[in-house]
């Protein structure tokens, strides 16, 4: 948790990205004093996902890369989407990937009063009016990229008009949606967005944070940039689709007459097999499409976390991906690499199968239980050993048997043998079968006690080695294996007629009862396994010491493969 990414010290060889070379040189040409002073900014109007753990840790990374400062900043201008729910969640979220934003906590509604002063500056220089136009006639005079718009038949108010409605608007004397303050900039431009923008609204609406103080609030636009200069924001780094707003923004600093910061717009991230808008997941969770918000399924941070993720893998993968200019779409398949290399390093293993078949050692005595060790973590001596007790009667992977297997099948079939990890090698004698189904309910096999593990006949060459637990010992949980939330790579990317829900996986989740050596004891909600040869699980939040729950975070790449394919 406290070991927040250091990428000078991780990364030495990396390159810069294109926007730490625009603030080295920043740095060089002294521009702010040579402060860094970054943000995040976002709107409380919904759970935070995987695109903005990326904006996270790209402003918190630069201002500790850079020795500088990183606020957490709430631009909450819209009362009617926003919620203190969200902004709790958006802060939990923020420190679980490890940032700290120390004593800089900001909401854009704190600036009301300033944003307000701003818009009479505004007022003041002819520079904003107060429009009687309905939302309507606005939008139907905008015009379109290649036609110009129609100017306001309010245009040409008197400043002393202006200030005299915008103190009315302001003092509640007004319904909603009776007026507008508008910037009065071009109808003409070619940047729609400097078609004379609506500056503030009147809503008389509850908001999370100022109640009833205010019935006009500032549009977004308006209050975005000015919180960024009020906060002696050095680099504003936003996403691509604010390219365009950059001239407005200016605009606004430029005519207020205040501090600049200088915006530096990157790629949203997008990734493939899931949906990233907030609009979309709200529908996802308010359709019952998910479970909640925090559903394993989902891209957004709570979901992630739910699922097993750890913020170093999360960080991890926002470094790898990097920054770029273009939109792009990153494989899934990058985020499942980066927390297998995290887990690998911190999980203990265990044994559990997920899909029973008995398998009875007919020479093995009745009642012997005998305690087998098995290293904790390969990768990590200091994680131990474990114990694990072996009996006659055994669980294993129905998929790891075959009653007449093709060549290529390493694992067990009739008169083959196989090891069974940390315990004996075994050979099948002979199966027995429902005689309804024809399903094999029994594998009988006999074990070689000189073959038990650490001897020297254990070393016995064998093509397969397979993972086991002993029935009466093995505890039971329920597991959730989680699938992809979509089938199609882009579910935004639609055909005639269809709608991104169409595109919802029907498999996403399926739920099973796992058997699990003993050695899982009471473990905790979010404790972290490798089920060897099968992949990597946590406990979930509805686990008990009575039902242990476990969430698949992803699937193991078989690394005892190698083992099974020498020839
Ligand atoms: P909205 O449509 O509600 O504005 P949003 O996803 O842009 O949705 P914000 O709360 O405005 O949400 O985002 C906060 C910050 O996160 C912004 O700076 C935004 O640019 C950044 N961000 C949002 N989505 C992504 C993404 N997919 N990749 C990278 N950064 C993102
Ligand atoms: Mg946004």
């Amino acid at each position: 948790m406290q070991d927040i990414a250091k990428p000078e010290e991780e990364k030495p060889t990396r390159s810069l990205n294109f926007i730490e070379e625009i603030i080295e040189e920043d740095i060089r040409n002294g521009v702010n004093e040579s402060r860094v002073h970054t943000r995040f900014p976002p709107e409380p109007n919904g759970y935070l996902h995987i695109g903005h753990a990326k904006s996270i840790c790209l402003n918190f990374g630069l201002g500790k890369k850079y020795h500088g400062k990183t606020n957490l900043r709430f631009d909450d201008t819209n009362p009617v989407k926003e919620d203190v729910e969200y902004v709790d969640s958006i802060m939990e979220d923020v420190k679980w990937l490890g940032f700290d934003w120390e004593d800089r906590l900001f909401f854009a509604s704190d600036y009301f009063e300033q944003l307000y002063e701003y818009a009479v500056i505004l007022i003041r220089k002819g520079s904003a009016y107060v429009c009687d136009m309905t939302a309507e006639e606005i939008s139907e005079t905008r015009g379109t990229p290649t036609r110009a718009g129609k100017e306001s038949p309010f245009r040409s108010r008197s400043v002393e008009e202006n200030l005299d409605l915008f103190a009315r608007m302001r003092a509640g004397e007004f319904p909603d949606g009776t007026r507008v303050l508008r910037a009065r900039i071009d109808m003409g431009s070619p940047n729609m967005h400097m078609r004379d923008p609506v500056l503030y609204r009147i809503l008389h609406a509850h908001h999370h944070r100022t109640g009833s103080q205010w019935c006009i609030y500032p549009m977004y636009d308006f209050a975005h940039g000015q919180s960024d200069s009020i906060e002696k924001i050095t680099h504003s780094i936003c996403t691509l689709e604010f390219e365009v707003h950059r001239p407005l923004y200016e605009w606004f600093i430029r005519e207020i007459g205040i501090y600049a910061p200088r915006q530096i717009e990157f790629a949203r991230l997008n990734v493939t097999y899931t949906v990233m808008s907030k609009r979309k997941l709200l529908e996802l969770v308010r359709d019952g499409n998910v479970k909640g918000w925090d559903d394993p399924r989902m891209p957004t941070i709570c979901g992630l976390r739910r699922r097993g993720f750890t913020p170093e893998s999360i960080r991890n993968f926002a470094e790898t991906i990097g920054v770029a200019k273009r939109d792009n779409v990153i494989d899934v398949s990058l985020l499942e690499f980066c927390i297998r290399e995290d887990l690998n390093k911190r999980a203990n293993r265990l044994m559990a199968v997920l899909n029973p078949v008995r398998v009875i050692i007919d020479n093995y005595p009745d009642d012997l239980v005998e305690e087998m060790e098995s290293v904790s973590n390969p990768e990590d001596e200091s994680k131990g050993k474990r114990r694990m007790p072996f009996s006659k009667n055994l669980l294993i992977e129905r998929e790891d048997f075959m009653e007449d297997p093709p060549n290529k099948f390493f694992r067990l079939a009739p008169g083959r043998e196989v090891r069974l990890k940390a315990a004996y090698i075994i050979r099948c004698e002979s199966v027995v079968k429902d005689p309804e189904t024809g399903e094999i309910t029994e594998i009988h096999c006999t074990y070689d006690p000189l073959t038990k593990s650490g001897m020297p006949e254990s070393n016995r060459k064998v093509k397969g080695t397979l993972h086991w637990v002993s029935e009466k010992q093995a505890v039971k949980a329920e597991i959730r294996l989680y699938d992809r939330l979509f089938t199609k790579e882009n579910p935004d990317d639609l055909e005639e007629g269809r709608t991104y829900k169409d595109y919802l996986n029907p498999d996403s989740l399926k739920t099973i009862t796992g058997f699990i050596e003993p050695a899982v004891g009471s473990a905790g909600i979010l404790d972290k396994f490798q089920f060897e040869r099968t992949g990597y699980f946590s406990v979930d939040h509805d686990s008990t010491s009575e039902n242990l729950v476990f969430n698949r975070v992803v699937p193991l790449k078989d690394s005892w493969a190698k083992v099974e394919k020498v020839k």
